[in-house]
């Protein structure tokens, strides 16, 4: 069993698929490397196109670590009877965390007063802001990542109401809602958490931010794409929207002008960056091919 891993992967998850089979670590000729693979490992850095797949008669598996499948043409695979697996799960705790600080930050102005504090400022009267407790967050995309921000926003005191046409059933802590408006007009805050599809791109546009109340916030970490960016610079800039935080975004790195208003926090896609995030994504990635590839 040859399994040729494409992209940085940490050493305890190379270490444990070498317990699998051989292993090939970033082959400076990919496609040479290909040619007696079973399976191919990427996280997202690695373009998995038809014409790659060429070079590999012998691969059953594309394993991608982590989440989008952005970088696999998993039509290209099927047609070639290729097995395609992620690790959708193994990011979702860290990503509902991001979220949750991403509002508390927004709320309490914490990244617009270290940003002003580094350039020498003290300007404690001009960051007043508001509490979460009492607030209603909205949710669109009531699905692993999304009932997780629920739970925690709910155990810090927020009222949750969720849009989402399938949401994951568990303990949520959620009132749903099942016109789209009515969770833009109720929210105090709305939190993205739906994959982008033909159904969610730009779902938040000129129009439906318009139907947002005055002063609310807007975070997404989710995929860019699902906000029409340039309605959002529009909202923050005339104070429509009190601000935005965002990890995600149409073209990444962002170089926009979002980056030019200081009522928007941005990460540069942080959200799956967690050690523990990572070790569970290794852990799952090894279980996934053991399975797989006894098939
Ligand atoms: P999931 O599939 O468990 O949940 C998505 C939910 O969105 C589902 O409940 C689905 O029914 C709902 N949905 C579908 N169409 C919708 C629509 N039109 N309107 C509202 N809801 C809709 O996915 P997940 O694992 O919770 O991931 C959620 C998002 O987070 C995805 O976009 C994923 O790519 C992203 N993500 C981001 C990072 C990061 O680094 N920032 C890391 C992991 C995942």
């Amino acid at each position: 069993m040859l399994i040729v891993i494409a992209d940085d992967m940490e050493k305890e998850v190379v270490d444990a698929l070498a317990k699998l089979g051989k292993i090939t670590y970033k082959p400076a000729n990919l496609k040479a490397a290909l040619k007696d693979a079973d399976a191919l490992v990427v996280r997202s850095a690695t373009k998995v196109t038809g014409e790659l797949l060429g070079s590999a008669p012998k691969l059953r598996l594309v394993a991608r670590a982590g989440v989008g499948l952005d970088n696999v043409d998993v039509a290209a695979c099927e047609a070639k009877g290729i097995g395609v697996v992620n690790t959708p799960a193994a990011s979702s705790n860290a990503v509902a965390e991001l979220a949750i600080g991403l509002i508390l930050s927004a709320f309490r102005n914490i990244a617009k007063a270290h940003h002003q504090m580094k350039g020498g400022l003290w300007e404690k009267k001009a960051l007043i802001g508001r509490e979460i407790e009492g607030k209603t967050l909205g949710i669109i995309g009531y699905g692993r990542i999304g009932s997780l921000v629920g739970r925690k926003a709910n155990a810090l005191g927020m009222t949750v109401i969720a849009y989402s046409p399938q949401p994951h059933r568990g303990d949520e802590v959620a009132e749903f809602v099942d016109d789209f408006d009515t969770l833009l007009a109720r929210s105090d805050v709305v939190s993205i958490h739906s994959a982008l599809t033909e159904s969610t791109k730009n779902i938040l546009n000129r129009e439906t931010i318009a139907k947002m109340k005055d002063g609310a916030f807007v975070i997404n970490t989710a995929r860019g794409g699902i906000i029409d960016e340039d309605a959002l610079y529009e909202a923050c800039k005339s104070g429509k929207l009190a601000g935005a935080a965002l990890d995600v975004y149409s073209t990444e790195p962002y170089r926009g002008k979002l980056l030019e208003l200081d009522n928007v926090c941005l990460t540069p896609h942080l959200g799956a960056s967690t050690k523990e995030a990572q070790a569970r994504i290794g852990k799952e990635l090894v279980e996934i091919l053991k399975a797989e590839l006894k098939k």
